[in-house]
């Protein structure tokens, strides 16, 4: 792995899960007798935005209790020494990979800690509820929104990936099922691409045919392991 120089990373709810994140299909898929992703859609914050607001500030909070571990700080200790490029394409709205230091970290589905004015189109971190509808910090309308990507939304940024991808010469996939597109598509774009992919999953998965070589076990373990084996320069 000598001519590695450029690096993208994509992680998915299986890096968090050890820091006790919960995904949507973890949690059992209800939520006061609604399926998530009915609370998860543009058309259920038309319909009912109270029970959206309720169902984000929960999760919200929530996830201040978290901890990073040792994958996120990994992964943050190859940001800091690495000289080429990198960069962390995330499917979490968690700030995990942030709270462990890293810092070229892109939010492809949103970030639970920033609220979207759909007024004013400006984005604000945001820690406190929505629910009570308080004022953008910027244009002061109540028009505040979790700045979270719902399904049938179309994910940010695809096209800073996209050229990422391009100047990379290694794709590394961390505890993401496979299942889930446009980012399930990232391996086999990176295939056509010709550049090296590398899989570390808790179990084998719905992608997994697609990747040079796959490692499987916990994040907190394969994550830690693979980092300092590309320090070491191996
Ligand atoms: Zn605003």
């Amino acid at each position: 792995m000598t001519e590695i120089r450029n690096i993208v990373i994509l992680t998915g709810a299986g890096i968090s899960a050890e820091s006790g994140i919960d995904t949507f299909r973890s949690a059992g898929g209800l939520w006061e007798q609604h399926r998530v992703e009915d609370v998860a859609t543009p058309e259920a914050f038309a319909r009912d935005p109270d029970l959206v607001h309720r169902f984000y500030d929960m999760r919200r909070a929530s996830i201040r209790e978290k901890l990073p571990n040792p994958a996120h700080f990994a992964l943050a200790e190859l940001d800091a020494a690495w000289r080429g490029n990198l960069l962390i394409v995330t499917q979490n709205v968690d700030d995990l990979h942030t709270r462990a230091g890293a810092r070229r970290v892109l939010h492809m589905h949103g970030e639970h800690l920033k609220a979207w004015c759909t007024s004013c189109d400006v984005r604000s971190h945001w820690r406190g509820p929505l629910i009570d509808r308080p004022p953008c910090p910027i244009c002061q309308s109540r028009s505040l929104r979790p700045d979270v990507v719902w399904f049938g939304e179309m994910p940010y940024r695809m096209g800073e990936i996209y050229g990422a991808l391009r100047e990379a010469d290694l794709f590394v996939s961390i505890g993401t099922s496979g299942a889930v597109y446009p980012a399930a598509g990232f391996v086999q774009n990176a295939r056509e691409l010709g550049i090296r992919t590398l899989e570390l999953n808790l179990e084998e998965s719905q992608g997994s045919r697609w990747f040079h070589e796959s490692r499987l076990g916990p994040a907190s373990e394969v994550v830690p392991a693979w980092v300092a084996e590309v320090l070491r320069g191996g």
